[in-house]
């Protein structure tokens, strides 16, 4: 497999950073996860846009133009032979020294790992899944902006490993005012009285790519849309609810906390939603 590392592809036996690194060292860094559909990357200008957002936020000055880094992508997509995958692309702060200071900091570390992807099984779309609500809260904005997708996950991890005890995969996350963020790696929408409802970025929810296509999606179905702080009541209570997340596409809901969602079967709305994303992924993207 070959990976891009800085401004080349590399065997990914070759593929290596210092251990000084400050992305090692203390999470200092920042990420995408992309997909690659039939060819077309899906939303790389979007996923570029955010990436750079997230760069500015952490005071990151990424050497590479935002052309640069969409050519690398897709040049580390074609060395892999990839027509459908995943990419991950990474920007560490770099070599550094043992300290919290960046001024020894001098050059970023960019990373592309293109690869298959270990999707979720088709009976999650077809039957819905069943999740719950976890102790640990998501990030408050003022400490660490969750629109920073950041190299900081320990916070989602220690919620999925809660999750995962219990035998759940994804798990919704409070905000420390006791209000819906999102879930570990996916935002979170309901569907109530014919209304389409998430959570805000203020309220600890990622910016999600995906979430903004469940946004277009919703324009081009005539559904109203808005965004909300959302209680747990108002979760157990919706019509439908489902998330999306760049991974996970748009999966149904049917159970949160043990009450059921609508019926308990994935909905109708959702399923709209669905049918509507996976004919955007076959049609839209930059070609290879
Ligand atoms: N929230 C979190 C915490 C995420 O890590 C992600 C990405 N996996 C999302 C939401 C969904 O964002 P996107 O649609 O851009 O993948």
């Amino acid at each position: 497999m070959k990976i891009f590392l800085n401004d080349t592809l590399v065997d990914s036996t070759e593929a290596k950073i210092s251990v000084f690194d400050h992305g090692l060292l203390y999470g200092d860094g920042i990420f995408e996860g992309i997909r690659l559909y039939n060819g077309c990357v899906f939303k790389l200008d979007a996923h570029l846009e955010r990436l750079e957002y997230s760069a500015k936020a952490i005071m990151l000055k990424m050497p590479w133009s935002r052309q640069e880094i969409a050519d690398a992508v897709c040049e580390t997509c074609r060395a892999n032979n990839l027509k459908d995958g995943y990419i991950r692309l990474v920007v560490t702060r770099g070599e550094g020294s043992l300290g919290l200071s960046i001024q020894n900091c001098k050059r970023p570390q960019l990373i592309i790992i293109a690869d298959t992807i270990q999707l979720y099984p088709e009976e999650f779309y077809e039957n819905g899944l069943s999740i719950i609500t976890v102790p640990t809260r998501r990030c408050n904005p003022a400490a660490l902006p969750p629109s920073v997708k950041s190299l900081n996950y320990l916070n989602n991890i220690l919620a999925k490993i809660e999750a995962q005890h219990l035998g759940y995969h994804e798990a919704i996350m409070l905000n420390d005012q006791g209000y819906v963020a999102e879930c570990t790696g996916d935002n979170v929408f309901i569907i109530h009285k014919g209304e389409l409802i998430t959570p805000a970025a203020s309220a600890g929810a990622l910016k999600g790519i995906t979430r903004d296509t469940a946004l277009e999606i919703a324009d081009e179905l005539g559904i109203p849309w808005r965004e909300a702080n959302m209680t747990r009541y108002d979760v157990w209570v919706a019509d439908e609810l489902f998330l999306t997340g760049t991974a996970a596409e748009i999966v149904p809901i049917v159970e949160v906390d043990a009450r059921s969602i609508g019926n308990g079967k994935p909905g109708a709305i959702t399923a709209r939603f669905l049918e509507s994303f996976r004919r955007r992924v076959s049609v839209e993207g930059t070609m290879l």
